[in-house]
């Protein structure tokens, strides 16, 4: 028999077997969901256990989907991650809130293609809306166009192209069609502390990490606008600037008010990385700390960190959207063009892409304004709990003024090397499985990281967290 008169499945057996996959899927999200905060956080994981559980060859015949499912599951167990649990601090990790879990689940049921306004005219309006509300929220100009990308490090991609577009189309070369060749040196200036994304950002772009001229930072990771003022006028012609508001160590913030003067004076284009720092500004206790950043040319922030949306959430600003569509847009014989609808393919590098802005819509409406404020807030209020708990111990030295969500540490034995010791304590709190934090360099020293990003993280958890840190840095 072809394939083409063999009986294909019945439309009542498809739906049905989607209906019985959907509820196993939803068994299971909610299984793994109510143990969390049972769950050891980061335990050591066999990968060669997980290798087996999930490996072997592709089997000839397929399998029942519910199934699939339930091996998925049952396989991935232990090399799952609680980083979703309220007493996971590694990196800067946010979890998910139920409204934006849920919309996520949603996002994958409809399935849109979320690149143009005719494939998804609700995935346009979705990312219009949310977007308006995102710039509203983070005090940013009321005209600046949005593009909702995977995560940060595309965001800062996609604004330094627009402004790659738009410090070299000031300079009479078109980019975008001719490429760097001929063109003008970009001067590129990033604070000594700036995130490692936006060097990748800039490999990419083709303008080279090693042309950044790296301004230097004071001991919290602050650019020094003195610094940056020597160095702009060492060099004429077009010039970027990348700036900081929040650090990944400290949670510090770059004076941007200054560099954003210093910018402005100079004409360069002043990018803000704000990957999770910015949405200080929705806290009306904590906007000070950012003041200045409306003055930038483009922002990048994520939602999947501070916001708590699933990953798969970043967003792009650029103040002057034609220098972003300039960047950006894609010209096909079939694609739509000169649409009056907001046409999302102009906004980000992709086409064909998941609707991504669904979730968002969903976590800033079950927040609103004010919930956006509190979880700032609270995870700040927790952050500074944790230090206070710590402070002061034997065997712990604090590193920063905690500003925002980040408490950076290094711990003491009481004779020998504490940069072996700060690796080794963090080490045995991986190990232990009360709480997760990652280690880092701080300038020349070692140090462990915690961030406190989550909405599901209470008093209760910081403490319990706290007293099994100590118990790590006094023996383990
Ligand atoms: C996390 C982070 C990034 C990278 O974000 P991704 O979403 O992982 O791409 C960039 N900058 C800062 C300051 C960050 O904290």
């Amino acid at each position: 028999m072809s394939l083409l008169t063999k009986p294909a499945m019945t439309r009542k057996s498809h739906d049905h077997h989607t209906d019985a996959t959907l509820q196993t899927a939803a068994r299971l999200g909610r299984e793994f969901l109510s143990g969390l905060d049972q769950r050891p956080v980061g335990p050591p994981v066999a990968v060669e256990a997980l290798r087996q559980a999930l490996g072997g060859a592709l089997p000839d015949a397929g399998e029942d989907p519910g199934a699939v499912l339930e091996a998925l599951a049952r396989g991935a167990d232990p090399g799952i991650v609680a980083s979703a649990g309220p007493r996971y601090f590694g990196f800067v990790t946010g979890g998910a809130l139920p409204a934006a879990l849920g919309a996520d689940w949603l996002t994958s049921a409809w399935d849109q293609n979320a690149w143009t306004y005719v494939a998804s005219p609700a995935a346009s309006v979705v990312e219009e809306v949310a977007g308006g509300w995102l710039v509203d929220l983070l005090g940013l100009p009321a005209s600046t166009s949005v593009g909702f990308t995977t995560g940060a490090t595309m965001a800062s991609f996609s604004a330094l192209a627009a402004a790659r577009h738009a410090v070299l189309a000031r300079a009479g070369h078109d980019v975008e069609e001719q490429g760097l060749s001929g063109a003008p040196e970009i001067a590129l200036f990033a604070g000594e502390a700036a995130h490692a994304t936006i060097y990748a950002a800039l490999q990419m772009l083709g303008l080279g990490r090693a042309r950044v001229r790296r301004i230097a930072a004071d001991d919290a990771g602050r650019m020094r606008p003195e610094a940056l003022r020597q160095a702009l006028a060492e060099v004429s012609g077009p010039a970027i600037v990348c700036a900081q508001a929040g650090e990944v160590n400290t949670g510090s913030f770059d004076p941007l008010e200054e560099i954003a003067e210093l910018c402005s004076e100079r004409g360069a284009w002043l990018h803000v990385d704000g990957a999770f720092g910015l949405w200080a500004a929705a806290s009306p206790e904590l906007r000070h700390l950012t003041r200045g950043a409306d003055r930038a040319d483009s922002w990048t922030v994520d939602g999947h960190k501070w916001l708590n949306v699933p990953y798969d959430s970043g967003y792009v600003f650029v103040r002057d959207g034609a220098a972003l569509r300039a960047a950006l847009a894609v010209g096909a014989a079939y694609y739509p063009s000169a649409a009056s609808e907001r046409e999302n393919f102009h906004l980000v590098p992709e086409s064909s892409r998941r609707a991504r802005g669904f979730p968002t819509w969903a976590a800033l409406r079950s927040l609103g304004r004010h919930g956006v404020a509190e979880l700032v807030e609270r995870c700040c209020a927790l952050a500074s709990r944790m230090a206070d708990a710590l402070r002061d111990a034997e065997g712990v030295e604090l590193l920063n003024e905690v500003v925002l969500n980040q408490v950076l540490v290094r711990f003491h034995p009481p004779s020998g090397d504490p940069d072996a010791f700060t690796r080794e304590v963090i080490r045995r709190i991986q190990a232990d499985g009360i709480c997760w934090l990652g280690g880092t360099t701080w300038q020349g020293r070692a140090a462990a990281r915690i961030s406190i990003s989550s909405a599901a993280t209470t008093g209760e958890d910081v403490d319990r967290s706290a007293e099994a840190i100590l118990g790590c840095v006094g023996g383990g």
